[in-house]
């Protein structure tokens, strides 16, 4: 799903308001519910168009796609533009997307009963790796300042996690159901249960630990490994490592923003990298050898005679491994003739007559331009 333009699966402009994305995704969704809809091809359909709304039905995740979830722009897809993960998520999904998924779901029929699995909130934090660490890849130990479950009272928020009584007013499902008109006639809606805030239970004694919330401040030291080849501005996303809402909800994530430090010579660009190489005029003209940077070390280049600026050569695979495949880019070198500073009398004496020497008809392009001239 990385490279699909969410727009085009619901069928919208790019600039297209929260209500037309709203609407073309009630469509669709009505169109191809597994329900209603028996052909093969519906569910995969189905799920694509809730992956595209649970991004582009959030303004957040929707100005994040826009920013960097371009079809090269994010290799981690869906998920690292803070997009959808995988089908079931869509059953606990936050906010505004579980109401309208409800609303559609229970106009069907389906889901009835289910407890809705509460989401905690996701964790942004900012990693800046070095130019080789992001060239290469790297293991990290981070640190992470957390809402964990509380473990004495296994997120329940009751001591010892069995002071507490099936609320009675959903009877323990969390959820309650009631009528309401909508968009596809009379249905019956379901709802977070207002007395138990959709956890199906009443504390009758809170936990000491966490005072009865189910949840825990904690520092989390977690490993990290960031792929070969992974670029500035691109969001690694750790499914399951954000904060726990506490009960039997599932945690949020934690989202990695990368920045990369820029080596000292080296630009790169995507998986090539790039080297204005500045060498004395007379080096061009008469050929040589001058060491340059790689990502392996030092290379030694060879200049050919007579080699004209501007010239651009190209190592092959001397550039970075490519996100998520085997093959590197390459190391483009761009010569660029300098000039001295300054000349003395006598060489630039030397150098005129050098001119003469030479002569202009030896000068292909230069010639050429007179000719037109
Ligand atoms: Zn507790
Ligand atoms: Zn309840």
């Amino acid at each position: 799903m990385a490279n699909k333009d969410y727009y085009s699966v619901l069928g919208v402009d790019k600039n297209a308001s929260e209500d037309e994305i709203k609407s073309a995704y009630r469509r669709l969704a009505k169109k191809y519910h597994p329900d209603l809809n028996k052909t093969p091809e519906a569910a995969e359909k189905f799920k694509d168009i809730n992956e595209a709304y649970e991004v582009l039905g959030d303004p957040k995740k929707r100005a994040n796609y826009d920013q960097f979830g371009s079809a090269d722009g994010n290799p981690f897809g869906a998920g690292g533009a803070g997009g959808a993960g995988g089908f079931g998520d869509f059953f606990g999904g936050g906010g505004g997307f579980s109401d309208i998924f409800s609303d559609i779901f229970s106009a069907f029929g389906g889901g009835h009963g289910e407890k809705v699995r509460q989401r905690g909130a996701d964790i942004n934090i900012a990693v800046n790796l070095t130019f080789e660490e992001a060239c290469f890849g790297c293991v990290k130990n981070i640190t992470i300042g957390k809402q964990d479950k509380c473990t004495a009272c296994n997120g329940t928020g009751a001591k010892n996690g069995r002071e507490f009584s099936i609320c009675p007013e959903c009877n323990g499902a969390g959820r309650v159901r009631y009528q309401q008109n909508t968009l596809f006639g009379t249905t019956i809606r379901e709802a977070s249960c207002p007395k138990c805030n959709g956890s199906g239970k009443i504390i009758r004694e809170k936990c000491a630990e966490c005072n009865g919330k189910g949840v825990k401040k904690t520092n989390k030291t977690i490993q990290v490994k960031f792929p070969a080849g992974i670029d500035n501005d691109q969001t690694l996303r750790m499914k399951g490592e954000g904060n726990s809402p506490g009960g039997d909800g599932v945690n949020g994530d934690l989202n990695i923003r990368i920045s990369v430090s820029p080596h000292k010579i080296l630009i790169r660009k995507g998986k090539d990298l790039y080297l204005d190489l500045y060498l004395p005029f007379t080096l061009t003209l008469l050929g040589g050898k001058v060491d340059i940077p790689t990502l392996e070390g030092k290379y030694t280049l060879t200049i050919p005679e007579l080699t004209p600026s501007g010239t651009v050569m190209r190592l092959k695979n001397k550039g970075v491994k490519e996100l998520n495949r085997e093959n590197r880019g390459d190391l483009l070198i761009t010569i660029k003739a300098e000039t001295p500073k300054s000349l003395d009398k006598q060489t630039k004496t030397k150098i005129q007559e050098l001119a003469k020497e030479i002569g202009d008809n030896s000068y292909i392009k230069y010639n050429n331009f007179l000719k037109k001239m």
